[in-house]
């Protein structure tokens, strides 16, 4: 008869094996990253190209903490074949960490970057971060009535660490303004003048625009009590992706895609990972799995074909078709300018990068819904075929309009706009003469029939056009 007590031993010293296997493979990544950083550095500074440098340092981090998460995927698999559930459990909460420290560290190195690449602080980018920090730490954990925090907590004293990550990257000085970055309090959209083609339109007279988008406004519209109350700025509801450069991951109790677990054999060998998975014992027990979320679509916003056409040729193969994580950044470059009565031109550059990967040479990354070790690579993106909002993130001035004077005009009307220093305002105080919005219903009743050729619309042309990146 077996010593069931010998028994517990050896299993308890093969779980704490399991465990220390996983800290060894983080840190095993965490010494790759490093040698990646500076070669990443070191080509950049010689193309002199921070923004570009900046975007690939945030996307190598999403790469490797994505291929991390995916590792830990089935070394939880492997542990709840062995019925190890305290560490599987402990597994999933390093999960849950690095969601926030993976992307973190990511802004850390695309501020290196940046740096290393001779762009200097930006005195607005850093207070606009350092002033996040305080939001976390203040805002997120306010206790409501019913005694839980706004935001509930992704793992034990989340926000304080969280708030601390991103105080450490201001204090630094933000050079690269992460221009995707995803606040849980923005607006969930669905109002023209949260819509910044409204105010290109406007700026343009693009009548062709107004038909096409908003022709209610342009005949009925009154006065400002005439709009529809702002979107409220809901709460994410289970916050656990980073709002820098946050990965797009979900958590599931169960593995959905069987796939995914045939696959994890091989890619063990791939990622020298050891141990059995046994599907059924896996399938058995309720866990917490870290899969990809709606934003993992098709790569839609490169697409030659849809409604949005992007100008490129051909199809973007299958494997890589795929939405998801990505980087986009924003630096700003003043350059003195000598000519007298003439301020300093401010140079805006945005950039964005993309970690590319694929499973069984052939399928997405995202094709068993489970996050799996399948990253090899990261590329720069145009800027319009990534995540980065239409506005820009980081285009303070944009937020400064949406976030407080929108707001205001609301409750009181034109009077409370800022024309003289926010275009945004100016192009509502136009909005809001009767005239110019009678010079376009009067427009468009004679020639409507030129719009949707596909042309720029009349008055300057082209207002209502996508930007589109480098
Ligand atoms: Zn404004």
């Amino acid at each position: 008869m077996v010593n069931p007590r010998r028994r517990w031993t050896s299993r308890k010293s093969g779980q704490t094996m399991i465990f220390l296997i996983t800290i060894l493979i983080i840190l095993t990544f965490i010494a790759l990253f490093n040698f990646d950083l500076h070669k990443i550095i070191y080509v950049k500074s010689l193309s002199q190209n921070a923004g570009d440098g900046a975007a690939l340092a945030a996307a190598r981090w999403q790469a490797t903490t994505l291929n991390l998460v995916g590792d830990l995927n089935i070394m939880q698999a492997v542990a709840l074949t062995q019925g190890a559930t305290g560490e599987a459990a402990a597994i999933a909460e390093m999960e849950a960490r690095l969601c926030y420290v993976g992307p973190m560290v990511g802004f850390i190195a695309a501020e290196q970057s940046a740096k290393n690449n001779g762009v200097f602080n930006n005195s607005r980018f850093t207070s606009n971060v350092l002033a996040h920090a305080q939001t976390v730490l203040t805002d997120y954990r306010a206790l409501g009535a019913d005694g839980k925090m706004l935001f509930p907590e992704p793992y034990p004293n989340a926000w304080v660490e969280y708030a601390d990550m991103i105080a450490a990257v201001g204090e630094e000085g933000v050079a690269a303004g992460p221009d995707n970055a995803r606040y849980y309090e923005d607006y969930t959209g669905g109002h023209l003048l949260l819509e910044l083609d409204f105010y290109d339109a406007i700026a343009a007279e693009d009548w062709c625009w107004f038909l096409g988008h908003a022709m209610d406004a342009l005949l009925n519209y009154t006065d400002y009590r005439w709009w529809p109350p702002l979107p409220d700025q809901i709460p994410t509801p289970q916050p656990m992706n980073s709002e820098y450069f946050g990965l797009g991951l979900r958590k599931t109790e169960h593995i959905m895609d069987r796939r995914a677990l045939d696959a994890m054999a091989g890619l063990e060998t791939e990622r020298g990972l050891t141990g059995t998975v046994d599907a059924a014992t896996v399938d058995s027990v309720t866990s917490t799995w870290y899969c990809y979320d709606a934003t993992w679509t098709s790569w839609d916003a490169i697409s030659p074909t849809g409604p949005d056409p992007f100008p490129t040729t051909g199809r973007i193969i299958p494997k890589y078709d795929y939405a998801g994580a990505d980087s986009a950044i924003r630096v700003l470059t003043e350059a003195t300018r000598y000519t007298p009565g003439s301020s300093n031109s401010v140079i805006t550059w945005t950039a964005a990068a993309k970690p590319f990967g694929y499973l069984n040479q052939s399928e997405r990354p995202d094709s068993y819904d489970l996050v799996l070790p399948a990253f090899r690579d990261i590329r720069l993106i145009p800027v319009d075929a990534s995540s980065a909002p239409e506005a820009g993130s980081f285009d303070l001035d944009w937020r400064d309009h949406i976030e407080k004077h929108l707001p205001d005009y609301m409750k009181a009307g034109p009077g409370a706009l800022h024309p003289d220093s926010c275009w945004y305002c100016l192009q509502l105080v136009t909005w809001e003469n009767l005239v110019f919005r009678q010079t376009g219903i009067d427009w468009l009743a004679k020639n409507s029939g030129d719009c949707n050729k596909g042309g720029p619309g009349p008055g300057g042309g082209g207002g209502g056009g996508r930007r589109r990146g480098h």
